[in-house]
């Protein structure tokens, strides 16, 4: 078996057969009683049982916890903290894409933590603080494309109001990730598609967020690399391992990138999660381009780099740039993003415009991007 081990930005260990690893990760930190915690979408998947069989056999008492899926609502994780204490668990097993990365998270959170969820706000005046005493927690990504399993966020929605809250603390990355590609091998290509896309617009945008950050940038420019790559193969032949394993890095380092900042893009996907209850990184996928267009007068210097990277060849930046945007829409079509809003069953509404305004993503966006400019880039996609 061949297993990299890295501590960054957390401790990782990477490879096929990677879950293996699982039990001697408990007994180190000596947990005896973990909860598992995954979505209901994982319970089906072929690899599940297994898991469950090896905790047994190696003598953990494990419960599990799987009775929620979709979009992270603050009762899922309210559930999950009284099944930890009812079992008495010490440590948590995170199993599944961002919405159990996301629950379980701040599951660790709340199993040590007083008060609500949502006092621990990020950027809240009078948040109340993240303490580091929360439990072990190891991270089992399912799907490449949110990143969550490295990074110390939660954005989990209030079950009425639907806004989304965001949680954040160094305590809350996982001590120990173990990501195997071949646990993506049964994600459906409409899935490998959107959330590679999300991982590659992760990528893209913390490059080009405005902070001063120039390791995320080293880090983002091989993210995207990675995504361009190998997301087509991905999508098109499920259980091709090296594939896997680069769409699986391109998300971590995505997520590891984006501490530097999102941007534009990412204001546009959450207004049409929150207003058509689109997939995250489909929203991302769809915008993607129109956003990157609005951004090319002060981005030219980045987008020439990345076609470089990608292999395109020019002496003016102003071709180099076009060159870049031409790869993205390409790779889009490759792997059966809609163009339109239409097309993907949307269209512009004032809500839309309103809540991609106020998200927060766009503070970061190279450029500062006025209400009018996302009636704008909407109404470029609406078709
Ligand atoms: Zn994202």
């Amino acid at each position: 078996m061949s297993i990299s081990s890295f501590r960054f930005p957390t401790d990782i260990r990477f490879g096929a057969g990677a879950l293996a690893l699982l039990p001697r990760i408990l007994r180190e930190r000596n947990v005896k009683r973990p909860l598992l915690v995954t979505d209901r979408g994982v319970l089906n998947c072929a690899f599940f049982p297994a898991i469950g069989a090896m905790l047994t056999k190696e003598g953990f008492a494990h419960a599990l916890y799987a009775d929620f899926g979709g979009n992270p609502t603050k009762k899922f994780v309210d559930r999950g903290v009284e099944i930890f204490h009812s079992h008495d668990a010490d440590g948590l097993i995170i199993l599944g894409g961002g919405c159990a990365l996301d629950v379980g998270k701040a599951i660790g959170l709340m199993a040590t933590h007083e008060g609500d969820l949502f006092d621990y706000e990020d950027d809240k005046p009078g948040a109340r603080v993240i303490e580091p005493h929360l439990p072990f927690m190891v991270a089992i990504p399912t799907t490449a494309g949110t990143g969550s399993e490295v990074g110390g966020s939660s954005v989990i929605s209030d079950d009425t109001t639907h806004r989304k809250f965001i949680i954040w603390g160094t305590a809350m990355v996982p001590k120990v990730v173990l990501a195997d590609p071949e646990l993506t091998f049964e994600l459906p290509a409409a899935i490998t598609a959107y959330t590679g896309m999300d991982a590659l617009t992760h990528n893209i945008e913390a490059y080009l967020a405005k902070n001063y950050h120039p390791l995320c940038e080293g880090v983002a420019v091989e993210g995207v690399r990675l995504a361009f790559e190998f997301l087509p193969r991905a999508v098109e032949m499920p259980r091709d391992l090296e594939a896997r394993k680069g769409m699986l890095m391109s998300s971590m380092m995505g997520a590891t990138a984006f501490q530097k900042g999102l941007g534009v893009t990412h204001s546009c996907a959450h207004a049409l999660s929150t207003c058509f209850d689109w997939h995250h990184g489909f929203a991302n996928a769809v915008m993607l381009p129109a956003c990157l267009q609005f951004n090319r007068d002060v981005s030219l210097t980045k987008f020439a780099h990345l076609a470089r990277v990608l292999g395109a060849t020019g002496n003016s930046t102003e071709a180099l740039a076009d060159a870049f945007l031409q790869k993205v829409e390409t790779l889009c079509r490759e792997v059966g993003i809609p163009k339109t809003l239409k097309e993907a069953g949307a269209h512009l509404t004032e809500s839309l415009v309103e809540v991609a305004f106020h998200d927060s993503c766009h503070a970061n966006n190279p450029k500062p991007c006025h209400k009018e400019d996302f009636q704008r880039i909407f109404a470029q996609v609406e078709g």
